[in-house]
């Protein structure tokens, strides 16, 4: 994962009002408030979404109150990203903001709110972040989540600066409690760490070795997550088809997603983000087995070149990949594919480039994710010439993402007329719509009501633009 990455568009026409859509039920350990406030800002990849869940969790659990804007909170916390140059430098331009930023308690007293860095750029700057950025006066990276408590009170007793850097620790995966930000989808960590080292990414420093959370374990929060509601269950990791269950059941990956998938109650299961080295034919043929398996993967390929492929360290070539692609296609069900595609890699030559645009023509992705290279710290790469001049890079993105997106505009099309389940996540007041997904993660918007939020429901696409389709509910 990292920059194995995957996003999800909100496939809202444009001009459209914000999507409304309904927060899990209001946590609620039984816990005294403190009195005091806190706002987290996240960056980056759901990995990071989830983290910021446990990390609401972990302090509400303490009588902390979270709270909508960076002007009410008396801790500010940003959960960073530093995947990309430009998602690092965002947390830099958010602490030049608050570097002024003072609180007048009811006392008169001035006093500073508490800034806290978290995630990637926390646990690769570390200290130096200090130095860096003397608002801040918390460091934490995401293996030690579960200490911010513990942090928060060494600042209240008087500590200038306190940081959280451990790596290799378990109390990553889940924590106690957990303030889920959507109703019906519940992510759920399986996997924390990554052992590749892709020459490009910065994640095996950031977030540590991997580590596998037991079968067992993980079989038991769906459960509960569904005893709370979650109908759709999103299983994650760096590299999630790595995970090895630790314990002596030793399900493989495959296994582990077939027992989620039987746990009743659970309607529709995700996983990301795939590697393909590790990418085996039974994971497609637990999908074919377990109807709650959604028709959806995404197997990051970065570059279509064989000879850019090595210099990224990915483990894999061109047609080792394509045979995967193969095996996914054998399905007897229609699964959609999505990628990460990184343009302009260290000597990526016009030859290299093309060989990416045809394996794009033949894979005839669903959904890409493309990024211009960017030499990162403490990554192989940064030995790397970075030979290829933003102008090109620009260059080759525009052409890819274009090329892209006529695949996805005709494989749209050819849907118009079929009829799919649709989990409906939000609705657009000013449109009257509801927003849904299909198990192939495709967005559908159809002409719905509020209360549908949360329900499954049959829709028949009308038409199809190449990031969303529109349709109709159809009575069953
Ligand atoms: S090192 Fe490679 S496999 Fe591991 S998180 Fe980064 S991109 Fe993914």
């Amino acid at each position: 994962m990292g920059n194995d990455l995957i996003q999800i568009g909100s496939g809202v026409p444009p001009g459209a009002a914000a999507v409304v859509a309904p927060r899990a039920p209001e946590f609620s350990p039984a816990i005294a408030a403190n009195g005091k406030s806190f706002y987290i800002e996240t960056f980056g990849c759901q990995m990071n979404v989830h983290d910021s869940e446990k990390l609401a969790g972990v302090l509400m659990a303490r009588g902390y109150r979270p709270v909508e804007t960076h002007d009410d909170a008396d801790i500010i916390l940003y959960n960073t990203c530093s995947i990309r140059e430009k998602a690092a430098q965002k947390v830099f331009s958010r602490l030049g903001a608050f570097r002024k930023s003072r609180r007048s308690p009811p006392s008169g007293v001035a006093a500073q709110k508490i800034i806290g860095v978290l995630g990637c750029v926390a646990q690769q700057e570390g200290e130096k972040f200090f130095e860096r950025a003397p608002q801040v006066s918390l460091v934490c990276g995401s293996a030690s989540y579960a200490k911010l408590p513990e942090l928060l009170d060494q600042l209240e007793s008087g500590n200038r600066r306190v940081k959280g850097l451990d790596l290799d620790t378990e109390d990553c995966f889940e924590t106690e409690f957990t303030r889920r930000d959507n109703r019906f989808r519940a992510y759920l960590t399986i996997i924390e760490g990554c052992d590749q080292r892709c020459a490009f990414c910065v994640v095996p420093m950031t977030r540590g070795p991997e580590r596998s959370r037991s079968g067992a374990k993980i079989v038991a929060d769906c459960r509960r997550l569904v005893d709370q509601g979650f109908t759709e269950i999103q299983i994650l990791g760096q590299i999630v088809n790595a995970w090895q269950d630790p314990s002596p059941a030793h399900w493989s990956f495959a296994e582990l997603l077939g027992r989620v998938a039987e746990v009743p109650g659970v309607c529709r299961v995700r996983f990301t983000t795939s590697h393909p080295r590790y990418f085996t034919p039974d994971i497609v043929a637990a999908i074919d087995s377990h109807p709650a398996l959604c028709d959806q993967i995404h197997l990051p390929v970065q570059a279509g070149s064989t000879p850019v492929l090595a210099r990224m360290l990915r483990g894999y070539t061109r047609e080792e990949y394509l045979e995967k692609i193969h095996f996914i296609r054998q399905s007897r069900r229609p699964i959609s594919l999505s990628t990460d595609i990184i343009v302009g890699f260290c000597g990526e030559t016009e030859q290299d480039f093309e060989q990416t645009l045809s394996l794009l023509a033949e894979v005839e992705y669903d959904q890409v994710f493309s990024f211009k290279f960017s030499t990162r710290p403490n990554t192989s790469a940064q030995n790397f010439a970075d030979n290829v001049d933003e102008e090109e890079k620009g260059r080759r993105l525009t052409v890819l993402q274009e090329a892209q997106r006529q695949i996805q505009w005709r494989r749209n099309q050819a849907l118009v007329g079929e009829t799919f389940e649709v989990l409906v996540e939000g609705y657009q007041p000013r449109l009257l719509q509801a927003v849904g997904r299909t198990t192939s993660n495709r967005v559908v918007n159809f002409p719905g009501a509020p209360e549908d939020i949360g329900r499954y429901m049959q829709v028949k696409v009308t038409s199809a633009g190449p990031n969303s389709l529109v349709g109709e509910r159809i009575a069953i």
